[in-house]
């Protein structure tokens, strides 16, 4: 059998897994815990199951510095999902009208899924901008139902620095974003991430809700696609993606043991060393407005964007270095930093982008 040489994954998601959490989940296939058996079939309804959702959200709470304010789901069908169901569940008819901010193109996209539902406006855009900023807020915020925000452009590469103050509840799309910065959580009236950047692997999706907010929600819905429903039912409300659920424990757990405050400070070192490298080599441009740079997508271009399929495949080739083009709608490059890339995966980056600087004059 060849030897497969290990890769180092800059991807956007599926991110990397922490080492301890990817040994964790391994051994999970064989017996999870003192079960006896494997995470694939242990049973979503038995004590074992019941004890991980119990331990998730109360992590999801510490984490998040909330209480029992609020509910906290696990819903299958990722980012997607949430786009229709949370105008879905919250416009009740034709009086309700709820904001979109547009930020990019995840953004643009939770507003078109709105817009099956009732009345959906884009309150703001940075479309004209090319997203290379967040959109500027206005300062009079009509009757919204709720208004609802993208944390972290995955593609732009933008990020709030702060979740806005709005008068109206604020609905946000955290999946590029959630723990990847010191955040006020309390200011959310629902938020949600997919699994597969912060907190896994694909299949499943997190959403925490005010109770105060979620009592204003429609109750005339299928069970599985109400989210008063789903948070009666423990989120059971059909066979929960269990694999994906103990992975976001495990996360969840490699969060509490490590701090929120270091992996927030990791990130925002390997973030700032990659920003000042990317403006110091000759070979490298990054248009984002600097003061609304994501931490966790770092999108830059080639001065020479010619040369781009070259660099992709020496990058590959001498350094095993993957997943860094852009989203295949802008083009460009992209770093991606989720808490699975270390400091020795960044420096080893740094190293070949200034290798490549010497080797493409
Ligand atoms: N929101 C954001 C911010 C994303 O980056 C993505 C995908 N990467 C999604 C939503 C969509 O998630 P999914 O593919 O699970 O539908």
């Amino acid at each position: 059998m060849t030897k497969v040489r290990k890769k180092i994954n800059f991807g956007a998601g599926p991110a990397p897994l922490p080492a301890e959490v990817k040994d964790a989940l391994a051994a999970s296939i064989h017996s999870v815990e003192d079960t006896g058996l494997s995470i694939t079939e242990v049973p979503h309804r038995g004590p074992f199951f019941r004890q991980v959702l119990e331990e998730a959200n109360a992590l999801v709470r510490e984490l998040c510095g909330l209480g029992q304010e609020v509910e906290v789901l696990w819903l299958p069908g990722g980012g997607r999902a949430q786009f229709a169901l949370i105008p879905m569940n919250f416009i009740r008819g034709p009086q309700d009208r709820v904001a979109y901010l547009d930020s990019g193109a995840w953004a643009a996209e939770a507003y078109h899924y709105a817009s099956y539902f009732g009345k959906a406006e884009i309150w703001a855009s940075s479309k004209d901008q090319g997203y290379r900023q967040l959109p500027e807020i206005p300062d009079e915020t009509p009757d919204f139902r709720y208004i609802h925000m993208t944390a972290n452009n995955t593609i732009y590469g933008t990020q709030y620095a702060a979740y806005p103050r709005v008068d109206r509840p604020l609905v946000a799309d955290l999946s590029s974003d959630i723990f990847s910065r010191e955040r006020d959580y309390q200011r959310l009236d629902l938020f949600y991430a997919v699994a597969q950047k912060f907190l896994g692997v694909a299949g499943v999706c997190l959403l925490v809700v005010k109770k105060s907010f979620l009592q204003t929600a429609r109750e005339d819905l299928p069970p599985f696609l109400s989210l008063k429903k789903q948070a009666e039912m423990n989120s059971m409300v059909n066979t929960p993606p269990v694999l994906a659920i103990y992975t976001a424990l495990l996360y969840l757990r490699w969060y509490k043991a490590k701090s929120l405050s270091w992996c927030y400070e990791g990130l925002s070192r390997r973030a700032g060393r990659l920003y000042e490298e990317i403006e110091r080599n000759s070979q490298l441009i990054s248009d984002r407005r600097s003061e609304d740079r994501s931490r966790t997508n770092l999108c830059f271009q080639l001065r020479a964007p010619e040369r781009q399929g070259h660099f992709l495949q020496w990058m590959e080739e001498r350094y095993g270095i993957v997943g860094i083009e852009g989203h295949r709608s802008v083009g460009g490059l992209r770093v991606s930093l989720y808490h699975g890339i270390d400091d020795g995966d960044l420096d080893l980056l740094v190293q070949a982008l200034q290798e490549y600087e010497h080797v493409s004059h």
